[in-house]
């Protein structure tokens, strides 16, 4: 597989694309302001149809049981595709989050129950890497509207693949998805 060129080309890195040396944060309990554009994290957008908005936040790193702790808060708009309707929606995100870093997969055993384990490989991990593993745990990965909002498609309307429906169909209803298809 190829990398796109836009990646090489890019004329300079955001702060929070760098990775960063976990230890060395958490000893000194770093305090870190982010910016984050949702549509430049490369994970969320191979998952997501379509992702734009920003996230704005902090993280501060801390230091528990011998593991480095990342505090995570942020909030800000997701703007994604409803599946349903392709129409475009907001989904807000109010998000905090106390992550445990470790450096290989053999350490998860160390992390105390009451946090989440996020890989840090080598020590090291981008800010943009801890946002991304939050967006990727709080934002539905099939987003639809709501069912009280304005879908453009009714949300009562049965979806092709709703099962469910099928039985309780009318005949005339089964026809008319035939010439659908
Ligand atoms: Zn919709």
């Amino acid at each position: 597989m190829r990398t796109p060129d836009t990646y090489y080309t890019r004329p300079m890195s955001p702060p929070w694309f760098k990775p960063l040396d976990v230890d060395r944060l958490s000893e000194a309990e770093a305090d870190i302001a982010f910016a984050v554009p949702l549509a430049e994290l490369p994970r969320l957008r191979s998952q997501l149809a379509s992702v734009e908005g920003e996230v704005r936040g902090h993280v501060r790193f801390a230091r528990a049981a011998g593991i480095a702790i990342a505090e995570v808060a942020m909030s800000g708009v997701a703007r994604l595709v409803c599946q349903r309707c392709l129409e475009a929606m907001e989904i807000p995100v109010e998000t905090a989050a106390r992550v445990g870093l470790i450096a290989a997969e053999a350490d998860m055993s160390r992390v105390p129950e009451d946090l989440e384990p996020v890989l840090a490989l080598e020590g090291r991990i981008s800010i943009g890497e801890l946002v991304e593993e939050e967006l990727l745990l709080t934002l539905p990965i099939v987003p639809l509207h709501a069912e009280t909002e304005a879908c453009a498609v009714a949300p009562e309307a049965p979806l092709v693949t709703d099962e469910a429906d099928e039985t309780q169909r009318p005949f005339e209803g089964l026809g008319e998805l035939f010439k659908r298809k």
